[in-house]
């Protein structure tokens, strides 16, 4: 099956020149789920996993999918203002201004094997900073997967290090 198919392309969302890429159709598509689904497992393979991390919100869809099957816990990282127990955060810089991102202090255990998933890997700031949150709190980061990844916008190289892994690949 053609994954790419069931990708919508939004002009100018959400804002002016973007072409934002809408995941919705393969939400919507329970063939498409499950193919997407098995395929992000065979990307892990049979390593051994405790935890998986997804962040806000589209990563939730199928992190949470992930840990099922793989027999791990789900953790979420949000944004800011959230999360109701104690947390770490983390500032990072975007093209204009800053995000920030959190995560619940017990969510991961020193020495988690932590699977980092999101829907889009496109400058990499994101998932950059989930890794940071993952490894301040011990856990050790066996792969970032990914639906796709936005090549032009260089993620993987400030991802240098991690095992990242994704399903289909834009320009
Ligand atoms: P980054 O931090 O890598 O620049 O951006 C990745 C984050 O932005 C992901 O959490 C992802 O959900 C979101 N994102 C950026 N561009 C797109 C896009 O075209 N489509 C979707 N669905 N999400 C995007």
């Amino acid at each position: 099956m053609n994954l790419k198919q069931y990708i919508r392309e939004i002009p100018d969302f959400p804002s002016k020149g973007i072409v934002f890429k809408d995941i919705t159709p393969l939400l919507n598509s329970p063939i498409a789920m499950e193919e997407a689904a098995n395929a992000l497992m065979e990307l892990v393979g049979n390593q051994k996993i405790d935890k998986v991390v997804g962040m806000e919100s589209r990563g939730f869809f199928f992190a949470s999918l992930l840990a099922l099957k793989l027999k791990a816990g789900f953790v979420p990282v949000r944004k800011p203002a959230k999360l109701p127990a104690d947390k770490i955060s983390i500032t990072y810089g975007l093209e204009y201004g800053t995000d920030t991102l959190e995560i619940h202090k017990d969510a991961i255990q020193a020495g988690d094997r932590v699977l980092v998933h999101d829907d889009v890997l496109a400058t990499g700031g994101t998932a950059k900073a989930t890794c940071e949150l993952v490894e301040r709190l011990g856990g050790e980061v066996v792969q970032c997967n990914f639906l796709m990844v936005l090549e032009l916008l260089n993620g993987e190289e400030k991802l240098n290090g991690y095992e990242i892994r994704t399903l289909m690949r834009y320009r």
